[in-house]
């Protein structure tokens, strides 16, 4: 067993790189392509100063008299109009995320990831992460990093205990994406404000009723830790999860049979930490990674000094920084 991350989350957890080779799926043509065919029009656009407005269709490419329309040109050519209203949106969204990054103090204003792969890239157990038969059994995968070659890093926060307004409203206006990784002992007191958040377009996620450790349980207690909080999360939030992480990063082939009975798909943990003052890393170079998990938590002045959006802020600095953007887990499962 290697160097660890020091931190309660983390017991259990050895070393071991698995950078996974070539694994990014190029998104060809796809969104991306037109995405950024349209982007490319639209600042065409904004850069002639919007001259010609209310032109409609027509103008530059319909044909003179006699002569063929460039069949190859035309169904490039969305209206004009349609072209100023999407440079008007670019231009908007823009200025919004750079008002939002000046009223919640972040140095710079955070990157925008690319869209989600055409192709989910292939998940599989990081070395050294397995249990006995894992791919014969066809268990969930346990893993720490993402295999792409986006510059993104993906946001996580588990158990719940802190449930502050403020950062619901941060998150939102920042339009960063994050998925929670939820305990039912510490949720059950206030379930409204974790719908909110799953109306915001966070995916809420199993992390056990009580947050055990679960390799000290039977197969029957662990089964009953795991799958009593899917149905927790399908009667309080109307969906099974299909991703779980189990407490403290610690699991046994017990527990990853448990998870698959009732639905789990994925068992990801992490590969860095952040806390309101500091981060940790699991890998040597202490540095990020085209795919990284990072793990955080729901708290607050009670367990750190400081705020969920004090930690959010240290956490985007550095990101940003680093030339990274914050993408959406799910989108790459
Ligand atoms: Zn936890």
């Amino acid at each position: 067993m290697g160097p660890v991350v020091q931190n309660d989350d983390n017991r259990g957890c050895s070393q071991g790189s698995r950078r996974c080779g070539r694994t990014g799926i190029r998104r060809g043509r796809g969104r991306t392509g037109i995405r950024g065919a349209l982007a490319v029009l639209a600042l065409a656009v904004l850069a002639s100063g919007c001259a010609g407005d209310g032109g409609g269709v027509g103008g530059a490419i319909r044909p003179a008299p006699g002569q063929q329309p460039d069949k190859a040109a035309l169904p490039e050519a969305p209206p004009a109009r349609a072209l100023h209203a999407y440079a008007d949106r670019l231009r908007a969204a823009q200025q919004a995320r750079v008002a939002a990054a000046r009223r919640w103090g972040l140095r710079k204003v955070p990157l925008t990831p690319p869209a989600p792969p055409a192709h989910k890239p292939e998940i599989t157990t990081r070395k050294g992460f397995e249990v006995d038969d894992h791919e014969e059994l066809g268990l969930p995968p346990v893993f720490t990093t993402i295999p792409t070659e986006d510059k993104v890093v993906f946001l996580t926060i588990d158990d719940g205990a802190e449930k502050d307004p403020a950062f619901l409203r941060m998150m939102s206006e920042l339009k960063v994406p994050y998925t929670a990784f939820l305990s039912n002992y510490l949720i059950k007191g206030d379930y409204g404000y974790f719908k909110k958040m799953r109306d915001l377009g966070v995916t809420l996620n199993n992390h056990t009723l009580h947050h055990p450790y679960l390799p000290a349980l039977s197969y029957a207690r662990q089964k009953r830790e795991i799958c009593g909080m899917q149905e927790v999360m399908r009667e309080q939030y109307g969906v099974r999860p299909a991703v779980f992480r189990p407490p403290f990063g610690n699991y046994d082939q017990d527990t990853l049979r448990a998870a698959k009975s009732c639905g789990v798909r994925y068992a990801p943990l992490w590969d860095e930490e952040v806390f309101v003052d500091h981060w940790e890393y699991r890998e040597p170079d202490q540095d990020l990674h085209p795919g990284d998990i990072v793990l955080t938590h729901f708290r607050g002045r009670g367990e750190w000094k400081g705020t969920m959006p004090d930690m959010v802020r240290r956490f985007l600095d550095k990101v940003t920084a680093k030339g990274y953007a914050v993408a959406r887990l799910e989108d790459y499962l």
